[in-house]
Order: structure tokens, then sequence, then C-alpha cells
């Protein structure tokens, strides 16, 4: 699995992590989805997200059964503490929470989900206090804007280790100023829902597209359009899948290396739109 810098954090990430937002959370879709993220481990695909808000808690519990037996130096845990839990105290209080569920020791990555009502030197006052305490490795933010970003970045001892932000080929916003503002400072961005839950390809022209260079590669239109999220050195992409066939074919997205023609069909496709204020979900 290709693997790059995680910001200045000094370790190596792979391209392709996973999400597990709404990952199902009984029965057999659930055993299947823990199958399918331990599959997507094997394969280099460390990288787990998660949060506190997923299923309450419940997707965090079900990842730490996932990953029992697992040795903790296999995997590369990130999980957000609510906006509204991230006072200082509040901040402390969930890290501790979402370490028991995750039964994982020490979080890798811990992020503030989004901007939120608490001062944000007090969550990042806390998110020092973590590291210092070595209960979180890296910190980082998510739906931070740039300016939002450089200010919590200027909070901190630690450095900002990343800006999780939507990024998809009908979601290309953060390619006007985001991007190029975190690659001035070595912060990753982390794409989340790369898919666009499924809607990328809604727009029929592009999918002709994807379609005809996913043929060219002997790959498929998943594959190339995380191929072209990804295609920035300090991009990784985290799409979610529950099955272990998706996972498998996410994984071997990143072997693929898109060509500056391809980039530029793809570009033409799928149009940035207008500058604008970052979309969320
Ligand atoms: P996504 O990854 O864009 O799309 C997930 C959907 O794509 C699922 O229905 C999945 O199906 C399907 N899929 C996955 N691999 C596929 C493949 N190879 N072929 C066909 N379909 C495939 O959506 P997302 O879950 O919103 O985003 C990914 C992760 O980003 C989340 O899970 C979460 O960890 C994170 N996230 C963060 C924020 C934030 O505010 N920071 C917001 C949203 C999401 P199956 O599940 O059936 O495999």
């Amino acid at each position: 699995m290709k693997k790059r810098a995680f910001g200045t954090t000094g370790v190596e990430l792979p391209t392709i992590g996973q999400g597990t937002w709404d990952m199902p959370e009984s029965g057999p879709r659930s055993r299947e989805a823990q199958r399918a993220l331990r599959r997507g481990i094997e394969l280099g695909m460390t990288h787990i997200d998660t949060a506190e808000m997923y299923g309450s808690g419940r997707v965090e519990q079900l990842i730490g059964e996932a990953l029992r037996g697992i040795p903790r130096d296999r995997y590369f845990i990130a999980t957000k503490v609510l906006p509204t839990n991230a006072s200082y105290r509040g901040t402390l209080a969930a890290a501790e929470r979402s370490i028991a569920r995750l039964g994982c020791e020490y979080l890798d990555l811990f992020l503030l989900h989004w901007p939120g009502p608490h001062a944000i030197d007090e969550t990042m006052r806390a998110f020092d206090e973590l590291v210092a305490q070595g209960k979180v490795r890296f910190v980082g933010v998510s739906n931070f804007e740039p300016d939002e970003m450089l200010e919590a970045a200027a909070h901190l001892r630690a450095p900002l280790a990343c800006n999780q932000v939507l990024y998809n080929l009908n979601e290309r916003g953060i390619e006007h100023r985001l991007v190029s503002a975190a690659r001035e400072r070595e912060i990753a961005i982390v794409a989340y829902t790369p898919f666009g839950r499924g809607r990328f390809l809604r727009s029929g022209a592009g999918r002709g597209v994807l379609e005809r260079i996913a043929r060219e590669h002997d790959a498929t239109v998943h594959q190339v359009a995380l191929a072209f999220l990804t295609r920035e050195a300090h991009v990784f992409a985290i799409p979610k899948a529950a099955s272990v066939e998706h996972v498998e074919e996410n994984a071997a997205a990143a072997a693929l290396a898109l060509d500056a023609e391809d980039v530029a069909a793809i570009d033409a496709a799928f149009p940035r739109g207008v500058a604008g204020p970052l979309a969320t979900l």
C-alpha cells in the first residue's frame, strides 16, 4: 500500500484509509463490516476514521471489537470530539471515553469534528495536554476554513496534523484555497465522503469520462475517483466500505497512477466551480 508523510508528524500513512460513518450496528451486516475493516488493515488501509458521534459511541465499540487481537502498532485510529463537548475539560473527558470504547490505550489522532461553541484555544490546550499525557499521539481539525485552520494551529504546541474535509468529484471547493494553504504549512488534508456517498457518478458526461479512464487502466470508476482525489502528495482519502469486496477494491486504488491527460479529462468533466465557503455534510 502506497504511503506518504502525514503532515509533520513523522509518520507515514496509506493514501487510502477507512471511514466508518453509518457502519451497520447490529446483525450479520455489522459482522461483515467488522470483517471488512480487518481485511482493510491486512491490505494496508490502517488509517481508521471514526467519531464519538457515530452511532453515539456504538461505532467506536464495534471498531474496538473488530481490532481486538491485532497488535496496536498495526493500525492508526482517528476519532473526533463533538464540538459541544470541546471545552477544555470536556475534550479531556471525550478522549477518555473514546479510548475506553475503542479499547486501544491511546488514540493516534484526535480531531475537533467542526468549529463549535467553545473557544478554539481551550480545545487546543486540551489537545496539547492529551499529547503530553501520552493519550493522543497527534491532533487535528475537521471542517475548518483555511483561516480557522491556521488559527487552531497557532494555539497548539503540537503540530496540527490535518484538516479533514469534504472532498469528492462533485465537491472540489477545497481546491480553491484550502489545499494550497495546507500544503504551505505541511498540514495533511484528509478527504471525507470521497464517493459523495455514492452520488459522484450522477453526472452523465463525467461518468463516461471516468468509465473510459477506468477501462484504460483496467480499474473501476471508484478507483479512478480515489486516485484523482489523492493526486496531491499531502491529500489522503477515507472511503467507507462495509463489505470485503468494496474494501479490496478501494485498497487497490492506491496502486493506480493517473497521467496528466487523465487528470485533465477528469478536471474538465467535474468542474471545480466557484470559490466559496467550505462545503460540509
Ligand atoms: P463515502 O465514503 O463517500 O461513501 C460510502 C458509500 O460508498 C457506501 O455506501 C459504500 O457502500 C460505498 N462504497 C464504498 N466503496 C465502494 C466501492 N468500491 N464500490 C462501490 N461503492 C462503494 O461516504 P462517507 O461514509 O460519508 O465518507 C467516508 C468517511 O468519511 C465516513 O465514513 C467518515 O469516517 C468520514 N466523514 C467525516 C465527516 C466529517 O465531518 N469529518 C463527515 C462525513 C464523513 P458499502 O458501505 O455498502 O460498502
